[in-house]
């Protein structure tokens, strides 16, 4: 790095002070890094005016676009209004408790009450320890285990990196004694030879019983799974999956926990994913799209039962040690009413409009010869990139093909992300017909030119 660096040489100065997470240096060290200074409608333009259909919403968030007026406007009056306040020591804004109210009406139980942090991560962690507390002060204090599963994201904060079923957490030395991961629900990549996906996801079903006989069911604190797997590599669950184990959770009284950070408010064609698979949990942990990614924001919904029992043990010691300097925050509280209001008014049924078209598009994919798999729900899918189509064999993982599709596509103006072997999208809500159109296009290229 030389000792002065020039003023527009926005790489440079971007690698100079900055400490790059969850970035291929690889690739940024040969391409250079892409330094984004606005946004319109699903584009974000670079300091070189270079624009880039976002396919991948920002990071699942960005659901009304970069520069949606409403969303901006909302802001701008709350920070006139009341730019911030906690929510604690018995004060909280106005805003706060109006959004509260709204998260209680569109939860999809009854008397819900709200926690909020900053982040998912937050929210999980807030979660654990919730789930801790309270078992303890009902007499558990042994129910500290957390089930997950493989291939799960659930965060980077050290509880919910260990959630995480992710094998790079290994460099953190985590995850921590107690997390356990049962089986990914991914049928065409777990699935063994001769096994009908009814079956596999009764073994599925039977593994959850054996792990919970083994380690005790009276040991095990929750169990909390992604509607939809996100960065897992967009994998819905196997046909009958939630079916087949929520029965045996609720016969050994485990919470179910929904970590709807990327599937809540719409993304898979229902307001919340639980509800794409017919099912109620116990809570939900909420980021992302609350917002539609305007404002850093998570939040723990308690159903009902949890909200009660909550509610006794905390009573039992007056107060809940717990919380952020920001949680809360009015400008956050503001921007995802207006958010909700957006999804409710008009962006869930672009998702359900668009989802043919999007899947019409990622099936057309899938007839590559090196496109093994293409898989989704709502408006988030993925193509699974493989050497050989008909045994599933995978790329050998060094040659980072997904990188290479995905980089391809940057070069085009394409932003889409590589997650393992496959590459995901999950456009904002907004898309034109013709804008998605465009990212396929623009992938179908990509593909072209790598294979
Ligand atoms: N849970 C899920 C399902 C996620 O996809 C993510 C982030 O992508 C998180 C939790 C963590 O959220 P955050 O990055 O806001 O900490």
């Amino acid at each position: 790095m030389p000792d002065t660096v020039l003023p527009d040489d926005w790489d440079a100065r971007a690698k100079r002070h900055s400490f790059f997470g969850f970035t291929d240096l690889p690739s940024i060290a040969e391409r250079g890094t892409v330094v984004l200074t606005r946004g319109e409608g699903p584009y974000v333009i670079d300091t070189e005016g270079r624009r880039y259909l976002d396919a991948n919403s920002g990071l699942w968030n960005m659901i009304a676009g970069f520069d949606h007026p409403e969303l901006i406007a909302t802001a701008q009056a709350q920070y006139a209004r009341f730019p911030g306040y906690h929510a604690f020591f018995g004060r909280m804004a106005d805003t706060t408790v109006e959004l509260s109210e709204t998260l209680a009406e569109v939860a999809p139980f009854e008397d819900a009450k709200v926690f909020y942090t900053n982040s998912g991560s937050e929210a999980n962690d807030t979660m654990v320890k919730m789930l801790w507390f309270l078992h303890a002060a009902e007499g558990r204090p042994q129910a500290r285990k957390i089930l997950t599963r493989g291939n799960a994201y659930h965060g980077v904060t050290v509880v919910s990196a260990s959630m995480t079923g992710k094998p790079y957490n290994s460099v953190f030395g985590l995850p921590l004694p107690g997390f356990i991961h049962l089986t990914c629900p991914h049928f065409w990549r777990e699935g063994r030879d001769g096994e009908s996906e009814a079956a596999f996801t009764a073994r599925l079903a039977a593994e959850l019983e054996e792990v919970i006989a083994r380690e005790g069911a009276d040991t095990i604190a929750g169990f909390f799974a992604e509607p939809v797997q996100g960065a897992g590599g967009v994998i819905p669950p196997s046909e009958g999956y939630f079916d087949a184990i929520l029965p045996v959770l609720r016969a050994h009284g485990i919470p179910v926990i929904a970590d709807e950070v990327i599937t809540g408010f719409g993304r898979t064609g229902e307001l919340w994913g639980c509800e794409s698979y017919g099912f109620v949990p116990d809570a939900i942990i909420s980021s992302k799209a609350l917002t539609a990614g305007f404002f850093p924001m998570g939040a723990v919904i308690l159903g009902p039962e949890l909200s009660d029992r909550m509610s006794r043990a905390v009573d039992a010691i007056e107060e809940f040690p717990h919380g952020f300097t920001a949680s809360g925050h009015p400008v956050g509280c503001a921007i995802a009413l207006k958010a909700i209001e957006l999804v409710r008014g008009g962006l869930l049924d672009d998702v359900r409009r668009l989802t043919p078209r999007f899947e019409a598009g990622l099936a057309k994919l899938a007839a590559h010869p090196h496109i093994g798999e293409w898989r989704g729900r709502g408006l988030m899918g993925a193509l699974e990139a493989v050497k050989d189509k008909a045994t599933k064999t995978p790329w050998d993982s060094h040659l980072s093909v997904s990188e290479r599709i995905a980089n391809t596509c940057t070069d085009h103006g394409l932003i889409c992300r590589p997650l393992g072997q496959s590459i995901v999208l999950c456009p904002p809500f907004i898309m034109t017909d013709a804008q998605m159109d465009e990212m396929f296009d623009k992938l179908g290229g990509a593909l072209d030119e790598v294979f």
